[in-house]
């Protein structure tokens, strides 16, 4: 029934859709429902059921790991005490992106086409790849120099392959080298799903590759499951070009172009903090695509029933208490905070 109501354009939603809402988002479950009042968060539910019109990588993810986290993040929308790696990885992401970017449309028009093409042998071509990287990252710590290095490591092993493949004319520089697309916004109404793509690049034998950087530490708890994670993660993004209606949204001014991308073939997600062992390409088979789609509809399940009951994850190495932000702050399986009782002790998120 919320569905419906999420879906309902805003100016027909009634007194009586918003109440109903409340009720399954923040009642149904009771998992948090003797801290919400409805006369409190009435005014918040226009933009809250707007908000969830889409599924995000995120929230597919975060669905399949344990739906309270969901309803902490994207429902109460409450404070997370998010590690240090999330705000090193936007830096990274922002130098990678400007990395070419800075390459404008053509990078036969840049200086580092030619200085790409005239290294004289591998070292050159790392150290150039390298210092045009260092340039761009904005801070100097140990841990975001090492993972600049990684990144640079990466590309040089890409580039180097390309060169090695199709030779260095400039064409090729300008169709291979170059990533066809760098951090894609999306916003698909074929399917309701919406998303920033990390890379899209052309590989030596003309397909499409999906990439997605992860700057924390893989988690090889279990490879079995690492590996049903990435092939996952890495389907929500063909799923997300997938249909008529696909619009590229420019993050600055927030316009919409309607696109279509060829659908890539291949994926890989690249553990920046373990490169070597991370970087395995995959074909995207239609199973992985099932996958995500299923993953998808349950999370669609979660916000049309309201259960969002914890899950928590313990492993021998681990328990998701170590890792989650929203341990301390609200989760039920926080003995301490669920005695607490009272409203003001959670801190919203603008
Ligand atoms: S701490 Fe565990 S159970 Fe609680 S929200 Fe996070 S992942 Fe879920």
């Amino acid at each position: 029934m919320s569905l419906k109501l999420i879906h309902k354009p805003r100016d027909e939603r009634t007194e009586s859709d918003l109440k109903c809402a409340f009720e399954i988002l923040f009642q149904a479950d009771g998992t948090v429902s003797r801290y919400f009042r409805y006369d409190e968060v009435r005014e918040r539910m226009n933009d809250l059921l707007d908000s969830l019109q889409m599924c995000s990588k995120s929230r597919m993810m975060s669905c399949d790991l344990c739906p309270f986290s969901v309803k902490c993040k994207y429902i109460v929308k409450a404070e997370q005490k998010l590690p240090e790696i999330a705000r090193i990885g936007k830096n990274l992401h922002f130098a990678g992106e400007t990395f070419w970017k800075r390459a404008n449309r053509s990078l036969t028009e840049d200086p580092l086409c030619d200085e790409l093409k005239n290294a004289r042998d591998d070292n050159e071509l790392y150290r150039i790849i390298l210092k045009r990287f260092f340039d761009l990252v904005p801070e100097r710590s140990k841990q975001i120099l090492d993972l600049a290095s990684s990144f640079a490591k990466f590309e040089f092993e890409r580039i180097s392959g390309i060169f090695g493949d199709l030779g260095k004319a400039k064409d090729v520089i300008d169709e291979f080298v170059k990533p066809v697309h760098c951090e894609l916004a999306i916003e698909n109404y074929s399917n309701d799903l919406m998303g920033i793509i990390d890379r899209i690049d052309r590989t030596s034998n003309g397909e499409y590759l999906l990439i997605e950087y992860k700057f924390g530490k893989p988690k090889y708890m279990d490879i079995n499951w690492q590996e049903r994670l990435i092939t996952k993660e890495i389907s929500f993004y063909k799923l997300l070009l997938d249909g008529n209606e696909v619009y590229e949204i420019e993050r600055d001014t927030f316009n919409a172009k309607k696109i279509s991308v060829r659908a890539p073939k291949y994926g890989a997600m690249i553990f920046f903090q373990d490169l070597q062992n991370s970087n395995m390409m995959f074909e995207i088979e239609r199973e992985h695509i099932e996958s995500a789609e299923k993953s998808v509809q349950s999370y669609w399940e979660r916000l049309n029933t309201g259960n969002f009951k914890p899950k928590p994850l313990f492993s021998k190495n681990s328990d998701c208490m170590d890792w989650c932000g929203y341990y301390d702050e609200i989760c039920e399986h926080n003995d301490e905070w669920k005695a607490v009782d009272a409203v003001g002790d959670i801190v919203w998120e603008d």
